[in-house]
């Protein structure tokens, strides 16, 4: 009879996998940018639910001890602190406290941007375009380059970096944040030969629209959203959630066999570079 049912179980692929989910990154140590609310928040908690250790953070100390405490009500285990990205004392703040209190990093999710221009692209500064790159892309390879020493002392790691769908498909007025969602694409693809020599994947995500405060001036009102149904194929907004699990999963073992790769999670929004 016992075996009948451990036969059931491991042959049962619902199953295994449900079991799989629940503890398939216990024991890892995962830094998410830019966490305390929106994308970054709910990959927080989908690699805490998955049994990491996890490393909150954004500019203000506000937000982070309210996510701190919303991810310690559902039982994660977390720590947190204040992070600018694009400041190299805070990267190298949150690192060294990273390795201080979890003893090593294998995951990082790099998951902050900013966007403080709107309008015609000819109209973009200097000042424009050093905040945008400084902070969207170049923080992003300075935090990968910080972490991967410590990667390569437990034996590999993972890295995931938010582009978007406007990184395919510039948005109008728009113009600098979408190059410089492109350029994660580009990021990823560069990073992928060397980091995969020490067993480090670093791959990507482009989200669609999805309902946070960052993305609030596009579906602000009822015309705007359906503008954006149009492009796509799923008649809702994105949530938060879509976008934590998917990379949860592409922190975990499941998806050891991905590098380089950036996966589009729109709802059907056609993107092609
Ligand atoms: P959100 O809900 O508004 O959250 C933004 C988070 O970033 C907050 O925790 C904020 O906290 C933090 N933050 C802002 N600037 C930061 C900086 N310089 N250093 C560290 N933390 C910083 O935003 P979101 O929509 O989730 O966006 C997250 C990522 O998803 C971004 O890379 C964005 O480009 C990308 N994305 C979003 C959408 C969308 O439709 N929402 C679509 C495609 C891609 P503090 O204010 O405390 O710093």
């Amino acid at each position: 009879m016992l075996k009948a049912v451990t036969w059931c179980l491991c042959s049962n692929p619902l199953a295994s996998r449900r079991m799989m989910s629940h503890h398939s990154l216990s024991g890892k140590v995962a830094i998410v940018t830019a966490s305390t609310e929106g994308i970054g928040l709910a990959a927080a908690e989908a690699l805490g639910q998955r049994g990491a250790h996890v490393v909150v953070s954004s500019r203000r100390q506000t937000n982070v001890d309210k996510a701190l405490s919303l991810l310690r009500s559902k039982n994660i285990q977390v720590i947190g602190t204040t992070c600018n990205v694009g400041n190299a004392e805070d990267r190298e703040k949150l690192i060294t406290m990273t390795v201080e209190q979890f003893g090593g990093v294998d995951i990082l999710v790099s998951n902050a941007a900013v966007n403080p221009f709107i309008g015609n692209i000819l109209d973009s500064t200097e000042e424009v375009w050093d905040k945008i790159l400084g902070v969207n892309v170049k923080a992003a390879f300075l935090l990968t380059k910080l972490v991967t020493p410590h990667m390569v002392k437990r034996g590999g790691g993972s890295v995931v970096f938010v582009s978007s769908v406007a990184g395919y498909q510039p948005f109008q007025n728009l113009g600098p944040y979408s190059v410089s969602k492109t350029a994660l694409l580009g990021l990823t693809r560069a990073l992928a030969p060397d980091l995969g020599q020490n067993n480090i994947r670093v791959n990507c995500v482009a989200p669609g629209i999805i309902k946070t405060r960052f993305s609030s001036a596009l579906w602000v009102n009822e015309s705007l959203v359906e503008d954006i149904m149009k492009q796509t194929s799923i008649k809702r907004l994105g949530k938060p959630e879509d976008i934590g699990g998917v990379i949860a999963f592409l922190c975990s073992e499941e998806a050891s066999y991905i590098t380089g790769e950036t996966i589009t999670i729109t709802g059907g929004w056609n993107c092609r570079l």
